[in-house]
């Protein structure tokens, strides 16, 4: 019998997102601080040993991968490494988060690389406002890539926003017009307290999932669907329209009970839940035991008890999270 992984509070894992770079292209305000130092290259994972942990994970049960970072599409020779684990025989989905600023250049080999659907980051429509909010993002070059994933075959191309009051909280319609008009679904996303960040106060900007549904809702009426994803967004429809909305809220509606996933850092450490420092570090494992799969295996089947019942955000605390969601990976 295939071989699954089970937490002590009886989830099936099944589901793996891998951070494939701590770098990125654009510093957005709620994922970095100004000023960011990444990981020197001996401490990351080579893309030998990130399609090693893929293969390791499949081998355990995984059916879903996730690449995300940092933003994946900067990491030189990805696009190889995609094509690999999209072969990967027990994956049924390899999925990817990126910021869009590639997507034009590499939208459609991302295609034919096996993955199936894209989240694509986008928190403004306007111009001015894309800058301030990703330091160096040009929107522009975002819009072109979005247009290329149109035009593949995605089974799902997905706008992921971080809704935050004050700084983008007005476009939330605009925002949902324009992914009405493309077919597309979006999800709004509450900002997490992951890494000390020195833009903005977040209990100040805190925009709750409820309040942007109010703001949707003025509009268009909104029908829960209760679809079974691997992710953890809410999802509702409206009546005239195929685009599906999500929400993502980690500190109003806990989603932990059914949480079917764990992480894997470009460093190679295994975190349990975006919430806790627990986890495993893969990388001396690989290194000490090169193209030895048993070993890796071993390793993470004794981690996984350790997965953590629920995570608990407080935004009247400072973070207690230091690592940045770009060395989490989102
Ligand atoms: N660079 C890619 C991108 O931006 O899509 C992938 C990595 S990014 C860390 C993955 C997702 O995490 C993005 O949708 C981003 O908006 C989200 N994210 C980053 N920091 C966050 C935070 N503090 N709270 C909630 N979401 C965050
Ligand atoms: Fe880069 Fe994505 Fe973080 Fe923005 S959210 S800084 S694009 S990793």
């Amino acid at each position: 019998m295939a071989e699954k992984l089970i937490d002590s509070f009886g989830r099936n894992i099944d589901y793996v997102r891998i951070s494939v770079t701590d770098r990125c292209d654009f510093r957005c305000t709620y994922c970095m601080a100004e000023k960011m130092t990444f990981l020197p290259r001996q401490q990351i994972m080579s893309l030998e040993e990130i399609e090693q942990i893929a293969r390791a994970f499949t081998e355990l049960g995984v059916r879903r991968i996730r690449l995300t970072g940092g933003e994946p599409l900067v990491r030189r020779g990805i696009l190889d490494s995609i094509a690999n684990i999209g072969r990967l025989p027990n994956l049924i989905e390899l999925t990817l988060t990126t910021n869009g600023s590639q997507l034009a250049r590499y939208g459609e080999q991302l295609y034919r690389a096996g993955v199936s659907r894209l989240n694509i980051s986008l928190d403004s429509l306007n111009t001015e406002r894309f800058r301030r909010i990703t330091r160096i993002g040009r929107l522009e070059q975002v819009l072109q890539g979005i247009d290329v994933a149109n035009q593949q075959g995605f089974k799902q191309v997905k706008i992921n926003t971080v809704v935050m009051a004050g700084i983008n909280d007005d476009e939330v319609l605009n925002l949902l017009n324009f992914i009405r008009q493309r077919s597309m679904d979006i999800s709004f996303i509450e900002e997490m307290p992951l890494g000390q960040i020195d833009d903005h106060e977040r209990p100040l900007t805190y925009c709750s999932s409820d309040e942007v549904k109010s703001i949707i809702e003025q509009r268009y009426p909104l029908q829960q669907l209760w679809m079974k994803t691997a992710g953890p967004s809410r999802y509702f429809g409206m009546s005239d329209s195929n685009s599906r909305i999500g929400f993502i809220s980690p500190h109003s509606h806990n989603f932990c009970a059914s949480c079917n996933r764990v992480r894997v850092t470009v460093g190679g450490r295994l975190l349990l839940c975006l919430g806790h420092e627990h986890g495993v570090d893969l990388l001396p494992v690989l290194r000490l035991y090169p193209g030895d799969l048993e070993h890796l295996k071993q390793t993470i089947r004794e981690a996984i008890p350790n997965k953590p019942e629920r995570h608990y955000f407080d935004l009247s605390e400072p973070p207690t999270i230091l690592r940045f969601m770009n060395a989490t990976g989102g």
